[in-house]
């Protein structure tokens, strides 16, 4: 019998009255991990009833005690870290390397969150007019969702439940139905921390049951993490009902290596940003913009690294890249390398045979030379290993042609120049840059979030930002009569 996950509401598993179930795989065997119910049923009536009820009495609860729960989380997910990044191998597929690494940033939030009395501080003024005094307070908002995509199962429902829950506000998850395990247990620990019953609620599901926590009139607030056209869709049906949202969406990000760049370096970089996770990135360099003469020993290079490249189960040591996440992703893939050799692109580098374990849903890294800006494979985002270079003769050209793409979220450009390097910063539409660095993934203290189509909304995720979005700000007026000063007894 394969497990059938369960929701989590309150702090109980129920037991979904769902008629569709979706299947859990590992992808690097393609064995059934669990099913999951697809459609909602009465969870989300059901997690929102818990939310609602379990909200006031959080939000009284005293900050203090609030990060402390945050505390006592940032120690058991240390504790547990090797489980938990083994977990992400089993159902992503990533190496266990870069699930721990995907633990570890998710843990950062947890810091952010256990700062929060500090940051959470409101503002005062005194005597703005004569005896009256204004204080600015944040509070929390209510019941806020979250919706989070398959890619990075432990570090991106880490992005938003610490922040929202310490800020004072209940929440409910709705993990990705392809990754669904790491959020279970997450929450678990959440609850092993001392998180109060009905404070949290994972309900499961797909668009069915995003739909019931857009519509749900008690949920205040969307922070949504996935592919642009679900990223549009949920920011535009829920800011439509009055909530705040952010909805961080695709990307295609390109990387601009200029003639001066340490090429043992940015190789390495490139490698790992290109086909780490197997392309299954949102930061994922997927064209790189080869300036002047660099073109020729770059693709040297890097022809040479991937043909070293070891694909293969992420649970082994030795392998660089794991498999993609389905079956039907990875056909999906392959019909992109396809459509890029039918444009006329030079494939110098196919991905789309090897000799990797039998069952998983492996593609190996692909690289294409001669890549136009308006080809399919220039413009798409493909989410795999499918690296496409573009020659441009300086940085200028270089910055317009990755200015032409409808996506912003990072950029990077690898040089020895601090004035290329600054051009760059001045002139790329990109919301998060790199300068030589592969992954410009921005430390939770800072805000994640691209530009463009890659993001809709305004306060972006972590940081700062973070915890403004799952807060309001109040702002009290206060006239005292009596005592010293005040503008009676001065008359
Ligand atoms: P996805 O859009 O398919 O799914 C994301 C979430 O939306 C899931 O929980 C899913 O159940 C739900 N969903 C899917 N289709 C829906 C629909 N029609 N209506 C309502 N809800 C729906 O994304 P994915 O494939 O899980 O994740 C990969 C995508 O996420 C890539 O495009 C990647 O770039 C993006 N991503 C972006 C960032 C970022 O920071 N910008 C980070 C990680 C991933």
């Amino acid at each position: 019998m394969v497990k059938r996950l369960q929701h989590l509401i309150g702090k109980h598993l129920v037991q979904g009255d769902s008629a569709t179930w979706g299947q859990v795989y590992d992808p690097a065997t393609g064995t059934l991990l669990a099913e999951v119910p697809l459609d909602a049923g009465e969870s989300v009536t059901l997690a929102v009833r818990e939310a609602v009820a379990a909200f006031p009495s959080w939000k009284a609860t005293p900050i203090l005690h609030r990060a402390r729960v945050m505390f006592r989380y940032r120690e058991l997910l240390e504790r547990y870290r090797e489980d938990l990044a083994r977990m992400v191998t089993l159902e992503h597929g990533k190496t266990l390397d870069d699930a721990n690494g995907e633990v570890g940033r998710g843990i950062e939030v947890v810091e952010v969150a256990a700062s929060a009395p500090s940051l959470l501080k409101g503002e005062t003024l005194t005597d703005v007019a004569r005896g009256i005094d204004t204080t600015m307070v944040r509070v929390p908002l209510g019941v806020v969702a979250g919706i989070t995509p398959f890619n990075f199962p432990a570090m991106i429902p880490l992005w938003m439940m610490p922040l929202a829950l310490v800020a004072g506000n209940s929440f409910i998850l709705k993990p990705s139905e392809r990754t669904p395990l790491t959020s279970m247990r997450l929450a678990e620990l959440l609850f092993e921390a001392g998180l109060p019953e009905g404070v949290l609620n994972v309900v499961h599901g797909g668009r069915e049951t995003v739909d019931a926590l857009l519509s749900s009139p008690e949920v205040k607030a969307i922070s949504f993490v996935g592919s642009q056209p679900v990223a549009e869709y949920v920011y535009r049906t829920a800011s439509g009902l009055g909530k705040r949202v952010q909805a961080l969406g695709g990307a295609k990000n390109y990387h601009v290596v200029m003639a001066d760049a340490d090429l043992t370096r940015t190789v390495p970089a490139l490698m790992q940003s290109a086909f780490g996770a197997a392309g299954e990135r949102c930061l994922a360099g997927s064209v790189v913009i080869a300036v002047g003469d660099v073109a020729g020993p770059l693709l040297a290079h890097l022809r040479n690294a991937a043909d070293r490249w070891r694909v293969g189960s992420g649970l082994d040591a030795d392998v660089d890249m794991g498999p993609l996440i389905r079956a039907e992703h990875r056909d999906r893939v392959a019909g992109y390398v396809e459509a890029g050799i039918e444009e006329g692109a030079e494939l110098i580098r196919d991905g789309r045979t090897g000799d990797w374990p039998t069952g998983g849903f492996f593609l190996g890294p692909t690289i294409f030379d001669r890549v136009q800006p308006e080809m399919t494979i220039a413009r798409e985002e493909i989410f795999g290993p499918v690296l496409s270079v573009i020659r441009e003769p300086d940085l200028p050209s270089a910055v317009r042609t990755a200015n032409r793409s409808r996506f912003g979220n990072t950029a990077t450009i690898y040089t020895e120049s601090g004035g290329a390097a600054r051009y760059f910063r001045e002139h790329i539409e990109a919301g998060m840059v790199g300068v030589n660095v592969g992954v410009a993934a921005p430390v939770a203290v800072f805000p994640f979030a691209g530009w463009k189509q890659s993001f809709y909304g305004d306060l972006h995720a972590t940081g700062m930002d973070g915890l403004l979005f799952y807060t309001e700000r109040q702002v009290i007026t206060a006239r005292w009569w009596g005592g010293n000063g005040s503008p009676r007894l001065a008359e």
